[in-house]
């Protein structure tokens, strides 16, 4: 089967500068009421009203007749087929989430048919954008011809958490991946009725936006919202995104004591100490919730050549978190009383990828509760969290020339 007719578009990166404070949010929405799927003479037009750009990919597959448009961050919640296709059986119309981050839209051909147009416009002060795809009537040889799924490495990549609104194209910047602890059905530590997930969602975001304002580095997220993704799922996503360090953040809470302040861990074989150890097996438990097995993962690949790469990666991972406490102290002016420990969690695994997971505060702790709630105070947290990684990110780069002999 030959390649499908594929319009590919990355407008939204050309809109960005002009709707930056639009462009910081997770997920366009689709905007229900403003958008219409129509036919004329049998061929349809489809025009999507969003509420950002965002990019997507267009093209039918046959056996049976169907167009696919893929889109990576679009909301589809509340939306009923039944108010965006007129004149045609809403029964022909699916679209929702496919994983995390990317949504796919199908509709039935009742009559072969294929893509003549397709486009995105993106309002320059609104951010607001129209999808349109216009479909031309063919016979079924040509359809048949120009059908199929395209095989196109950005999108097979599945960089499903690279946010729209962070350009991929610049290979030699540094890429971080933060990943805000929990979200979905598990939501961490609850105080107060907040949640440690929503908490450090926030929180990540604000460190991402600190580190794209100083500029040179790709940020990617390892979720977009309060949204469950596994630990096994939040080290491929750093993988693919192929980054150069892991950020987790986490701030959970403690059964007995008064602990309070920041703590940054790195990964030890062994839980450093039983409470290291009780927290590690909390965050692993959120894979068990969701039926995903963690314990074969390792065997799947060299154990020897992971250690090795763990070996090398010790020390910076290390260096790392005593950057970041670092700047947390010079900031916040506090941090936990044994500000670095290391422990098992899942979360650190990457063997070739400098990993820490910040334990922001706890959420047991009325005074940490107080003060991450506090924007102004979490944004002395951001700024010391952002200054640790600028400062490790520049110490690496010159440390990597004894590294490479
Ligand atoms: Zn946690």
């Amino acid at each position: 089967m030959t390649r499908a007719v594929i319009f590919i578009l990355w407008a939204l990166l050309g809109a960005v500068s002009t709707a930056s404070a639009q462009s910081f949010t997770a997920l366009a929405r689709l905007e229900a009421s403003e958008s219409r799927i129509t036919t004329q003479g049998g061929a349809f037009q489809i025009d999507l009203s969003l509420s950002q750009g965002v990019p997507y990919r267009v093209y039918t597959l046959t056996e049976p007749a169907r167009l696919v448009l893929d889109f990576r961050e679009v909301d589809f919640s509340g939306v009923d087929a039944k108010s965006l296709i007129l004149n045609e059986n809403p029964k022909t119309l699916r679209f929702g989430a496919v994983r995390p981050g990317w949504s796919r839209l199908v509709l039935d051909l009742p009559r072969p048919q294929v893509v003549s147009q397709a486009g995105l416009r993106v309002d320059e002060s609104s951010g607001a954008a129209v999808l349109s795809v216009a479909l031309k009537l063919t016979d079924p040889e040509e359809f048949k011809r120009r059908s199929g799924a395209p095989s196109d490495p950005v999108w097979d990549k599945l960089r499903p958490s690279v946010s729209p609104t962070v350009s991929s194209s610049d290979d030699k910047a540094l890429t971080i991946v933060l990943d805000p602890g929990h979200g979905g059905i598990d939501p961490g530590a609850v105080s107060a009725g907040i949640t440690e997930a929503d908490l450090m969602f926030v929180l990540a975001q604000e460190v991402r936006d600190a580190l794209l304002r100083s500029g040179d580095v790709n940020v990617v997220l390892t979720r977009q919202g309060d949204e469950f993704v596994s630990l096994e799922r939040r080290v491929k996503i750093a993988r693919a995104a192929e980054a150069d360090l892991f950020v987790s953040f986490h701030a959970d809470a403690l059964a007995s004591g008064k602990a309070n302040g920041a703590t940054v861990y790195t990964l030890s074989e062994e839980a450093s100490d039983a409470a290291s150890a009780a927290l590690a097996e909390r965050h692993n438990r959120a894979d068990l919730l969701a039926g995903v097995d963690l314990s074969g993962q390792d065997d799947e690949i060299a154990a020897i050549l992971m250690d090795l790469a763990r070996l090398e990666n010790k020390p910076r991972s290390e260096a790392l978190a005593r950057g970041i406490i670092l700047g947390i102290n010079t900031e916040v002016g506090h941090t936990y009383k044994r500000p670095i420990q290391s422990a098992g969690f899942s979360v650190l695994k990457a063997p070739d990828i400098p990993s820490v997971l910040i334990e922001v505060g706890f959420l047991s702790s009325k005074d940490d509760l107080t003060k991450l709630t506090d924007p102004i105070w979490r944004m002395k947290m951001v700024v010391g969290i952002h200054n640790g990684i600028q400062a490790w990110l520049l110490n690496d780069a010159a440390d990597a020339q004894f590294r490479r002999k």
